[in-house]
């Protein structure tokens, strides 16, 4: 098929000369002159011979079937009888200038049949020298390959169409080899790639899809295996929010087409890949989420308020209870008159036990939280969040260094977040009490062997070595500026760190504040 190019109207001019045929001595089978003739007059393609200017001297039959005219009626007329008169006057200067140079031209024209109807002509032209090797004859071939052309502009067009409809779609689309090579993409694919820097979005995403990473793609394109609706997150190496999409893909096939596969057709199998932006839902679902952990916490630590709030009155109505039981058992042992005094007595204990039963009767239970997996980096990441707005007041700077993949531990996540609020609580008061070295928190997490472990680092002034076991005992408060707190907040962290099989300890740093240290074990834990 003539190889048509916008850039030069759709012709093409032969480099080399043509060889003068007059005189060409082959030393094959001589034919006569008359198979010559013949083969030309029952050529099934149009072959008209015309002199220098293009006055046809010869047509022959084929030209009748592509034109209309019978060869009688062209004989004697200028080829451009069957000019359509749209064909810019630039392809016939290339044209003429091919010829007057001696060499062969080919493009494409509009031509027009004896009936009136246009054709599109693919058009081969070449001068014939004498042997002077000056231009005698022309020798016109040419062939109406119209349906070639509205076949190859409905291609073209359709392209075009699916083309933009693909770019217009507000989600990424591109079409991968097996290999991972796109080879088709839309503008918001294209968009995604200026935003995500990291390399070819795709294949980025497609590494967080199960059994789609690049080493994986020819097996899933052999067993034609795709994904739907899989969601993505991607952290964008600690720049900005993190961003999520839904990705889905699907193969699909293509025949093959190279010359190799004409007479038997192959297909190809290409990736689909579409990924749509879900951060805006995700956000939404986020804050949703950490609205009712908000409300969770709230109503968890009011409970725990009102648990130490009598539990503190229990203790310290045990005091004259234990006092007058032991004055009673002693006045028992003496001898003289003690009756009205242990009557007293008996009544005191009494009330004192019947307050300590209403108070322990009004003890809120412990909230009942079910077992399950959970992340201790999306713990942690939680109570930073909760605890923002107080970070921010205090002006204190969180330096977070999560470990990338962390096993998730079988436990309570509610109670491990009140863990790591109160540990975190501890260390924003510890940063404002006097002595303190300055508002720097670091807090690390890490997996070691079979348990995982947290770091709590802060700045504060430290905590004496004497205090460091006594400090977990229920209402010890060592806080100079905080006095209003209970104490019971490490003793309380104490507590859901051993229900998860674990311990907290402090240590300290030269140079650093107080380092609280929690590890879960990842066996056995959450019993
Ligand atoms: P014209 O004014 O005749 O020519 C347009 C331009 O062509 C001129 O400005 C000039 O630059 C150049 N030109 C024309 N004649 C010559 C010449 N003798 N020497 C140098 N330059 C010249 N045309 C078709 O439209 N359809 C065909 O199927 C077709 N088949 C041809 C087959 C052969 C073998 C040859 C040699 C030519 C063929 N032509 C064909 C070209 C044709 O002869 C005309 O040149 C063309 O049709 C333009 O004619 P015009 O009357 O519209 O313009």
């Amino acid at each position: 098929m003539n190889q048509q190019s916008p850039g030069n109207g759709g012709y093409e001019c032969a480099s080399a000369p043509v060889e003068q045929a007059a005189g060409d001595t082959t030393d094959a089978v001589v034919l006569p002159p008359r198979v010559f003739i013949e083969t030309v007059e029952q050529s099934p393609v149009a072959i008209s011979i015309t002199d220098a200017a293009a006055n046809i001297l010869y047509a022959n039959a084929a030209c009748q079937r592509v034109t209309g005219y019978a060869p009688s009626e062209l004989i004697g007329h200028n080829e451009s009888i069957l000019s359509n008169k749209a064909t810019p006057k630039s392809v016939y200067e290339e044209l003429w200038g091919c010829i007057g140079a001696k060499r062969s031209w080919n493009g494409l024209l509009v031509n027009r049949k004896k009936d009136g109807t246009p054709y599109l002509a693919d058009l081969t032209v070449a001068p014939i020298l004498n042997e002077a090797g000056e231009i005698r004859y022309c020798v016109g071939i040419h062939k109406d390959v119209t349906d070639v052309h509205h076949l190859e502009r409905q291609v073209h067009n359709q392209k075009a169409l699916i083309e933009s409809v693909v770019d217009s779609i507000p989600v990424a689309v591109a079409l991968l080899d097996s290999d991972g090579k796109v080879l088709l993409d839309n503008h918001a694919y294209k968009k995604l790639f200026t935003d995500l820097r990291g390399g070819e979005p795709a294949l980025q995403l497609l590494a967080a899809v199960p059994g789609f990473s690049l080493d994986e793609l020819v097996q899933a394109c052999a067993q034609g295996r795709g994904f739907t609706n899989h969601e993505v997150r991607f952290d964008s190496g600690g720049r900005g929010e993190p961003r999520w999409f839904s990705c889905s893909g699907a193969w699909v096939n293509e025949m093959e087409v190279s010359v190799d596969s004409y007479f038997e057709s192959t297909s190809a199998a290409y990736l689909l890949f579409v990924a749509t932006e879900i951060t805006a839902l995700k956000r939404e679902q986020e804050r949703a989420r950490m609205s009712a952990v908000r409300a969770l916490m709230a109503e968890q630590q009011m409970v725990q308020g009102i648990r130490e709030a009598l539990s503190g009155a229990l203790f310290q109505l045990q005091v004259p209870v234990n006092v007058a039981t032991a004055v009673k058992t002693l006045l028992e042992r003496r001898e003289g008159d003690y009756e009205p005094v242990r009557a007293v007595l008996d009544q005191l204990c009494d009330a004192g036990n019947r307050a300590m039963e209403t108070l322990t009767a009004a003890l809120p239970p412990v909230p009942v939280e079910p077992l399950a997996l959970v992340n201790l980096n999306e713990v942690v990441r939680d109570v930073l969040s909760i605890s923002t707005e107080r970070l921010l007041a205090t002006g204190v700077q969180v330096d977070w260094r999560p470990e990338s993949v962390l096993p998730a531990l079988n436990g309570y996540q509610h109670r491990l977040r009140t863990l790591v609020k109160q540990l975190l609580d501890n260390a924003i008061d510890a940063m404002s009490e006097p002595g303190a070295r300055g508002k720097e928190l670091e807090i690390v997490t890490r997996a070691n062997g079979d348990s995982l472990q947290l770091l709590i680092q802060d700045s504060g002034p430290g905590i004496d070595e004497t205090l460091r076991v006594r400090a977990f005992e229920p209402f010890f408060s060592a806080w100079r500026a905080h006095s209003g707190r209970t104490g019971m907040g490490l003793a309380l962290a104490q507590e859901v760190a051993v229900q998860h099989g674990g311990d907290i300890r402090f240590e300290q740093a030269s140079g650093k504040g107080a380092g609280v240290w929690v590890t879960l074990p990842l066996v056995g834990s959450g019993g």
